[in-house]
């Protein structure tokens, strides 16, 4: 199985870089930041508190999830926009910081490799806990007022302030999570993508495939 692991924190280019990168590589690509948003909103419409850890574990098992590149279903319903949205925003970490929700996400996440002979997989966790003997890994970074310019591009009717906050109070709780806090994983390629070209960055990552 030929996994490549991509990991960093928000606005560090991870997305962009996965899709373009399994394009270029004729690979299927997973983001699994989507799969714990998935989880939220389900939760969020069900009207449970995110923060009750065994309701939404139990949800966790539960829901069926249909994460593809350009959607995302949750049960059955279209998620894609709303995954993205604020409410989610605020509330997905403490849902991924839920080790019963963790447990079963990385379960499924190793599935949808084992399935299809591996893909580029993107994340907080992917080269440290689910895929540990993935064939590369990668740690993405970008200076914190890149990243939080980044994310405010992406997103509609927040500003700039709004979406710094919101990303310096998520990479806390990433990172200092008990469960698979986002870290560098043990022999990752680490790249600062603040002044790098997404072309440059998945040239990059193409010649240390060819490396190793
Ligand atoms: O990548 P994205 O910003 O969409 O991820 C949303 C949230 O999902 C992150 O802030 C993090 O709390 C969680 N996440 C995680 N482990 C992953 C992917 C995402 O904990 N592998």
């Amino acid at each position: 199985m030929k996994v490549i692991a991509i990991d960093g924190p928000a606005g560090s280019g991870k997305s962009t870089v996965a899709r373009r990168l399994a394009e270029r590589l004729g690979m299927d690509y997973l983001d699994t930041g989507a799969m714990y948003r998935a989880v939220t909103f389900a939760a969020l419409r069900r009207g449970i508190d995110p923060a009750d850890a065994e309701p939404v574990a139990r949800l966790a098992k539960a829901v069926d999830l249909e994460v593809t590149p350009g959607e995302v279903r949750v049960d059955g319903v279209d998620a894609t926009i709303e995954i993205r949205g604020p409410e989610v925003s605020r509330a997905v970490s403490l849902v991924a910081a839920n080790p019963e929700v963790r447990t079963e996400l990385v379960r499924r996440q190793r599935e949808w490799a084992a399935s299809r002979g591996g893909g580029v997989v993107e994340g907080r966790d992917i080269g440290s806990v689910v895929f540990p003997d993935a064939q590369l890994k990668v740690y993405l970074t970008a200076r914190p007022e890149v990243r939080a310019e980044r994310r405010a591009a992406e997103v509609t009717g927040l500003d700039y302030e709004t979406v710094a906050a919101d990303l310096a109070r998520r990479d806390a709780l990433d990172q200092g999570r008990e469960t698979a806090p986002l870290r560098v994983p043990e022999g990752a390629v680490e790249l600062d993508t603040s002044d790098m070209t997404v072309e440059e960055i998945v040239d990059e990552i193409v010649r240390r495939l060819g490396d190793g």
